[in-house]
């Protein structure tokens, strides 16, 4: 394993990202929503932090970027196309852009939507991805500041990356998310089987993240707006994906 990757339960339910690339030593976190979790993990491994990555700008994700910046003098990377609004940013990254990460590497997509500059980190040979808030287990994030289309292209992109990848998102929403996920596509096997492990490891307290992404497209609906069967299923043109998306994401924001 080229990237060590550990996860830090911070605020009420998100994740953040501790990585770390052995062969140089680098320390990296994705989106610190808050300082204290990180500095606790960093302290008991005798580590510095040299990187922050932020995929966009909300609070609960940004949040820890000042004080872990003014402690370890780290660097902070975030997306070009919102960097007005990243604390401290030093590097901005967009499409395409290929970050080193000491002997690993991380491609940057940039996938709009929930804000409309959000990026996901993809590191393909660790085979992991960082994508914050856009994919969540079995769900994907509000658009507050992009529309349907743009949000089904950008979690087009991320499903087509290889299944063997694991989804690294920023929140513990996978139980709530996989209640709505049953109530759109209740005629899914295997959706149905994985609410029930869900429902199991929450009830032992375990997180449900990371998830395979191979996983998440035959069980996350919203990455299952252009299938015709899902479309038809509530009365929609399976020709016109967006709009099956756009109608699941409004249905989402509704629900219960
Ligand atoms: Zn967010
Ligand atoms: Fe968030």
């Amino acid at each position: 394993m080229a990237l060590e990757i550990f996860r830090l339960p911070a605020l009420a339910d998100n994740y953040v990202w501790l990585l770390r690339e052995p062969r140089s030593g680098m320390v990296g976190v994705v989106d610190p929503a808050d300082p204290a979790p990180v500095r606790a993990a960093l302290a008991a491994r005798g580590w510095r932090l040299s990187r922050i990555l932020n995929t966009h700008h909300h609070a609960d994700h940004v949040g820890g970027n000042r004080a872990l910046k003014d402690e370890f003098g780290c660097e902070v990377v975030g997306p070009r196309a919102d960097s007005a609004r990243i604390p401290g940013i030093d590097l901005a990254l967009g499409d395409g852009d290929r970050l080193a990460f000491g002997e690993e590497e991380a491609v940057v997509l940039d996938v709009p939507g929930h804000t409309r500059g959000h990026v996901a980190f993809h590191f393909p040979s660790a085979r992991a991805l960082f994508c914050g808030d856009t994919l969540f287990a079995l769900g994907c994030g509000r658009m507050f500041e992009g529309t349907a289309p743009q949000m089904w292209a950008s979690l087009a992109r991320l499903r087509a990356l290889p299944d063997e990848t694991m989804v690294h998102c920023a929140h513990e929403y996978t139980q709530s998310n996989a209640r709505f996920a049953l109530h759109v596509d209740g005629a899914n096997a295997e959706l149905a089987a994985r609410a029930a492990f869900v429902d199991a490891q929450r009830a032992r307290g375990e997180a449900t993240v990371p998830s395979p992404l191979g996983l998440e497209k035959r069980t996350n609906p919203f990455l299952r707006a252009d299938d015709p069967a899902l479309a038809r299923a509530h009365g929609l043109d399976p020709a016109d994906p967006a709009a099956v998306f756009g109608f699941l994401r409004a249905s989402k924001d509704k629900f219960r």
